[in-house]
């Protein structure tokens, strides 16, 4: 009986998902689409976020036998949306994920020899053409959110370019977006066929604060009440910043809710969330319908402009920021930073609320804030570092980088600073080369280049499995739960773990207890000991995945990929500290005497970030991951070193340093 239902249920949900797809926009379009890709070699598709682009076109070229036997591989530049619309497919097809339809993102694959509609995030098909440079195994490749123009993305371009004229017909390319200069794509792509989806768009009323605001998060919690107060029914879209705003507004609207006047007589507010790092089954939620007699409040980061529709928004709140990478050449450092959207963003925004109904959209900033932003984000190969990307090019057979296709050309000082810092890592030889066998090596990790580094070196100076516990533990959101009502707790809680010599000892230290923890029973043993120690449970999870898929492959001789054997130093932390000064020494510091530090790289100054257990003990010499820009720069993730190390450890570089006076 039950079985029974359940199957009606199931015909039920498929006849639902069956009557949605149809009435996508794209749905019309399908003969055409498919009639165009037969006849061009490139297509640039622009429609409307949410018309249908990511998840049936690959389907109707798929049942069209486009692909002709082979695949069709579909590019994401996020892991989110990449596991998200597999997923989606996988279900309208009614296949296993991982079968005929499937994704791959770093350090998590599910596609297996059977895939024929392949989602990856634009980094993992870079990596694949690594592997094999015509990407032989593809009949199409549908390069998706190229408006992004992220680092991997902009490698794909010429990349494609040049394979196409290699398999001469053999590949067919679709460059698709939601908002592009296509004609600025199709320029590059020789002429490519530009067609634009029609969309549905209803009218969207936007709205500015008339002075701005003192803090965006605080407005945007007045906001989201205030639209529940007096709106009529529809869900609400807020744009937010990161994990951490996101996580305080999740806290904080049910606690404001009962305070509301008449609060009593309004209805319930569900609040999801949805960012990169969320978990799969938890990112299924914002594509739940809304339960009868509530509103839904999605809180989102910029994931949610272009990346995912969520159906059902009549409402969007824009904070107008965003978290971006940037590189400063000059002083030769990443940095994540929030920084205002740009115009394009702000209208990609607004649409979200015009999708099914005519919609508002509130915009927490001034028109003229708003007349003030850019038009469009610069790409990011303008302000990245672009030593992976050096590194790449040169594997793939590009000696001289200007010689590559780029759609835009990176900025001549950053490529120099990549050049500079590959030949400090040892990863190029004089002439430029790879070196063999660091740079092949450093190549196929998934890793930045320095963080390669530091695993590689942890191989050679045999502690290779503390070098990739703190790999690990550096490669996924952090795990020390930063929750202000709960500061001194949580300071309190890590002293078990605390080691004097920094950071990266004591986020092994973490992860060595946590490995101790028995995973299998009690249930979830691990997330209620995560929980007690205000860790970040989610974190700690991945991090393990990452150790453990490397040192399953390292069974075969193989550390993520490459030859490094797994030993131990046991207790003697010296060899890691060394290990961890040659991949990160362009971050190497010394202590002034008004106790800020100056990188010896660039002279920039910095402090040691409050959050790192090295706050206030001022250690005569350190290293750390990376520096993040607030109202001082702050040294994140910060170990201790001897000042002698560094011409012991990184000669070449320290020596050069040495000779030109700047230490
Ligand atoms: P586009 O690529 O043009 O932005 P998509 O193909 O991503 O459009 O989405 C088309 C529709 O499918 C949207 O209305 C969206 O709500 C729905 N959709 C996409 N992914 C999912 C999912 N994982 N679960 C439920 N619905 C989804």
């Amino acid at each position: 009986m039950v079985e029974a239902r359940s199957a009606v249920a199931q015909a039920r949900e498929w006849h639902g998902i069956q009557k949605a797809q149809e009435r996508l926009p794209i749905a019309e379009a399908r003969k055409q689409l498919i009639d165009l890709v037969k006849a061009h070699q490139t297509l640039v598709l622009v429609g409307e976020t949410g018309s249908g682009k990511s998840t049936q076109l690959p389907q109707f070229l798929h049942r069209a036998g486009l692909a002709e036997g082979k695949s069709i591989a579909v590019t994401q530049p996020r892991r989110v949306a990449a596991i998200a619309v597999a997923r989606r497919v996988a279900q309208e097809m009614g296949v296993q994920l991982g079968a005929e339809v499937g994704y791959a993102v770093r350090f998590d694959d599910r596609s297996s020899a059977a895939t024929r509609i392949k989602y990856l995030t634009d980094g993992m098909l870079v990596r694949e053409a690594l592997i094999d440079p015509t990407l032989s195994r593809y009949k199409i490749v549908v390069l998706d959110e190229a408006h992004e123009r992220t680092l991997p993305t902009e490698i794909l371009f010429g990349l494609m370019k040049q394979i196409q004229a290699q398999r001469k017909g053999g590949m067919k390319l679709i460059i698709m977006s939601a908002t592009l200069d296509a004609a600025k794509f199709a320029h590059f792509f020789d002429g490519a066929k530009v067609i634009y989806l029609q969309g549905r768009q209803f009218s969207v009323d936007t709205m500015y604060v008339p002075e701005p605001v003192d803090s965006y998060l605080d407005a945007v919690l007045r906001t989201v009440l205030q639209i529940h107060v007096d709106e009529p029914e529809g869900d609400i879209l807020a744009f937010l910043t990161g994990q951490e705003e996101i996580e305080t507004l999740q806290r904080l609207i049910p606690e404001r809710l009962p305070q509301l006047e008449g609060a009593e007589s309004l209805g319930k507010l569900l609040v999801v969330p949805i960012y990169a790092a969320l978990q799969p089954e938890q990112q299924a939620k914002v594509f739940e319908p809304t339960p009868a007699g509530m509103r839904k409040v999605i809180l989102a980061t910029n994931i949610a402009e272009t990346s995912i529709t969520v159906p059902g928004v009549r409402y969007v709140v824009d904070a107008g920021f965003v978290k971006a990478r940037s590189y400063n050449a000059r002083l030769q450092s990443d940095s994540l930073q929030v920084v205002p959207i740009s115009k394009a963003q702000a209208r990609q925004r607004s649409g979200r609320a015009g999708r099914e109904a005519a919609g508002k959209a509130f915009r927490l900033y001034t028109e003229a804030a708003f007349l003030g932003l850019q038009a469009a984000s610069a790409p990011e190969i303008q302000r990245v570092s672009l030593a992976s990307l050096v590194l790449q090019l040169k594997q793939l057979g590009v000696a001289d980088m200007t010689a590559f296709p780029f759609m835009d050309a990176p900025p001549k000082a950053a490529l120099l600073r990549a050049l500079e810092l590959l030949l400090a890592l040892g990863a190029l030889d004089a002439d430029g080369a790879l070196s063999k066998p660091l740079g092949a090596q450093l190549v196929r990790l998934p890793l930045e280049p320095a963080f390669g580094k530091l695993l590689l070196s942890g191989g050679a100076m045999s502690c290779s499995e503390e070098a990739l516990s703190v790999v690990s533990m550096t490669s996924t959101d952090p795990v020390f739960l930063n929750t202000r009502n709960k500061q001194e707790a949580a300071t309190e809680m890590r002293k078990q773990f605390l080691s004097p010599l920094g950071d990266h000892i004591t986020l092994l230290n973490v992860l060595t207890a946590y490995m101790k923890v028995p995973s299998g029973f009690p249930k979830n043993e691990r997330g209620r000991w995560c929980g007690e120690r205000l860790l970040n449970a989610r974190s700690m999870r991945k991090a393990l995945e990452i150790l453990e898929k490397a040192v399953i492959e390292s069974k075969n001789d193989l550390l993520l990929g490459v030859q490094v054997p797994l030993k131990s130093c046991e207790n003697d932390m010296d060899p890691l500290q060394r290990a961890i000064l040659s991949g990160l020494f362009m971050h190497a510091a010394i202590l002034l005497p008004d106790n800020t530090y100056k990188v010896i790289a660039s002279g920039q100054i910095v402090s040691i970030h409050p959050s790192s257990v090295l706050s206030g003990r001022k250690p005569r010499c350190i290293v750390f991951d990376e520096i993040l820009r607030t109202t001082r720069n702050y040294a994140r993730n910060v170990t201790v070193m001897e000042p002698s190390w560094l011409p012991e450890v990184v000669p070449a570089f320290f020596r050069k340093m040495e000779s030109s006076g700047s230490l």
